[in-house]
């Protein structure tokens, strides 16, 4: 059974079928989808090209699906999982608005039983959970929030019937991924944005614009070779890596490089340098190029400084990229309120008050992130071998072997789990890794007579071990971010994804399959 009808889920469901399994998926949506299907704000689009952040499991599938941007929006990435489930006939095996709120492993029957939250059950060999890294949108602490009269908006969880903001007074909470891609969408309808920033984004443009039929039919002509090579990048993605460090070069010369990068659009400027994730001073260069572009971008220089992210080093929380996000605050119906200077007191009846008074509004809207990695997962009360409960293990943080499995809980799958590269990664390329892996392990159970695979916790201790040193190599715990849990109260501060990049992680885990599951128990 496979809980969840995302990328993940769904993709899982073809390769268990493939492999000649029956499979049950539930899903708590009432369509596939998963983050397509809920996070329906406007602006809402992926920013890994559409031609990498799709399945290459099927050839027909991706020489016959056109793309109709660089970075379509959520209704396209909707519809494309909508067509891989018809085409495939998926749907027949999975039971959507149902949510599994518990999991109970049986020792003697070598079995899981799932409970919905209506109640009923589903026993099943395996339980695999393909649930979402970014699936459980955080509870906001913002003082006052039930007083307000008016609508709250959280974007992960948009009403499918859309939100008509014309001649509205809108405040925005959140200015990570979500909130830089709705508030310029906001802003062209709305009577006037505020948006109250906490934490300025790095942000970089993606010049999104129609797909370029030449380099459609480039990639199309050789795409398994350029899906090998995003399978065989650190980021799951061909982004032009290269390997000299940012010290290597003169001034003169990283400027070019940032600056032919940064036109290109997209995240490929994180590329430019092998060291810029691992070391202050080159990441320092990379840093003050953005935050100039974006003093540039904002004619106002008091508001520019205001957006400047000083706090934390580039790339070390999610880089945003972005159509219009700093020009926005150029026009005249947008306020940028700085919290950092202007301290946030309450949310009133009538809208916000910070050091500065009060500023009246018709609704909010919430752009403020998720639970990430571990959300899903500690919500579902999950019982293991000897009545072990997985939120108690990982009460000090997630404890996986290769993200894939963890100790005490036989026969339980993640997908794209902490400790893996997942979030770190073109998504897409990640979780087809692990969706494969998965099905070749089931079926080496399978033809080799096992009941049940788990971790050994020897071979668990050594992944956390190996994830955290990763970690400690790099800048990313220098940022207060999701991939910390820094951004949910009481959450354990953990670096959760693995930084040791996604070709090297499936090299392990290729070699951990190749060596009759090495570090995994087999009875
Ligand atoms: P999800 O798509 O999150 O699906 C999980 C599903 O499990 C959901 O439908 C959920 O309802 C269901 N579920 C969870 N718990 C339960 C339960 N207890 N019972 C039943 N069902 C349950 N990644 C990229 O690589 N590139 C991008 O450009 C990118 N853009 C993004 C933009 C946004 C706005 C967001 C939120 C994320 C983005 N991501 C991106 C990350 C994105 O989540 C992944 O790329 C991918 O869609 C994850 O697929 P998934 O199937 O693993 O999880």
């Amino acid at each position: 059974m496979v809980v969840g009808a995302g990328f993940s889920g769904l993709y899982m469901l073809y390769e268990l079928r493939r492999r000649g399994l029956t499979a049950r998926v539930l899903e708590a949506g009432s369509d596939v989808g998963g983050t397509w299907y809920w996070n329906r704000y406007p602006g809402a689009r992926c920013d890994v090209e559409s031609l990498d952040y799709s399945y290459s499991f099927d050839e027909d599938l991706q020489q016959e699906w056109k793309w109709t941007e660089r970075y379509p929006a959520q209704p396209e990435i909707q519809r494309y999982l909508a067509h891989v489930a018809d085409r495939f006939d998926l749907r027949k095996d999975i039971t959507f608005d149902t949510r599994v709120v518990a999991a109970q492993y049986d020792t003697p029957s070598a079995t899981w039983t799932v409970r919905t939250e209506a109640g009923d059950r589903l026993t099943a060999r395996y339980c695999i959970l393909a649930t979402g890294c970014l699936s459980v949108p955080k509870a906001p602490e913002i003082p006052g929030l039930d007083d307000f009269r008016g609508p709250v908006y959280h974007t992960a969880t948009w009403p499918e019937s859309g939100v008509d903001f014309s001649g509205r007074r809108v405040g925005v909470f959140g200015t990570g991924s979500s909130g830089v891609q709705a508030i310029p969408m906001i802003a062209q309808e709305a009577g006037h944005v505020t948006v109250f920033q906490r934490t300025p984004a790095f942000s970089v443009p993606a010049f999104n614009g129609p797909l370029d039929p030449e380099w459609e039919r480039e990639i199309k002509t050789n795409y398994a070779e350029r899906r090998r090579q995003n399978r065989a990048s650190e980021a799951g993605i061909v982004r032009g890596d290269n390997p000299q460090s940012a010290h290597d070069v003169d001034e003169e010369q990283r400027q070019r490089e940032y600056e032919s990068r940064y036109t290109k659009g997209g995240f490929g400027i994180l590329g430019a340098y092998a060291d810029l994730m691992a070391d202050q001073r080159a990441n320092d260069t990379v840093s003050d190029f953005v935050r100039q572009k974006i003093r540039e971008r904002v004619t106002d220089p008091e508001v520019a400084e205001r957006l400047l992210p000083w706090e934390y080093p580039l790339g070390t929380k999610r880089i945003c990229v972005d159509t219009d996000y700093y020009e926005t605050f150029n026009r005249d119906n947008v306020t940028l309120v700085d919290l950092r200077r202007d301290a946030l007191e309450t949310v009133t009846a009538n809208g916000v008050r910070t050091a500065r008074g009060e500023v009246e509004l018709d609704c909010l809207v919430l752009a403020t992130g998720f639970d990430a990695m571990t959300g899903a997962v500690n919500r579902i009360d999950i019982r293991g071998r000897d009545g072990a409960v997985l939120a108690e293990k990982w009460g000090a943080g997630p404890r996986t072997y290769l993200g894939l499995g963890t100790a005490g809980f036989p026969n339980l799958f993640l997908l794209a789990g902490p400790g893996s590269p997942s979030v770190l990664t073109n998504m897409v390329t990640a979780i087809e890794q692990h969706v494969e892996w998965t099905g070749r392990c089931i079926e080496h159970l399978r033809t080799h007579g096992y009941r049940t695979i788990e971790p050994t916790v020897e071979a668990e201790d050594g992944w956390v071990d190996h994830v955290n040193e990763v970690a400690s190599m790099t800048l990313f715990p220098k940022a207060a971010s999701w991939y910390l849990g820094a951004n949910v109260p009481g959450k354990p501060r953990i670096f959760m994804p693995y930084a040791g990049g996604f070709a090297t992680y499936e090299k392990q885990c290729d070699e951990v399959a190749e060596q009759d599951y090495r570090g995994f128990a087999l009875k």
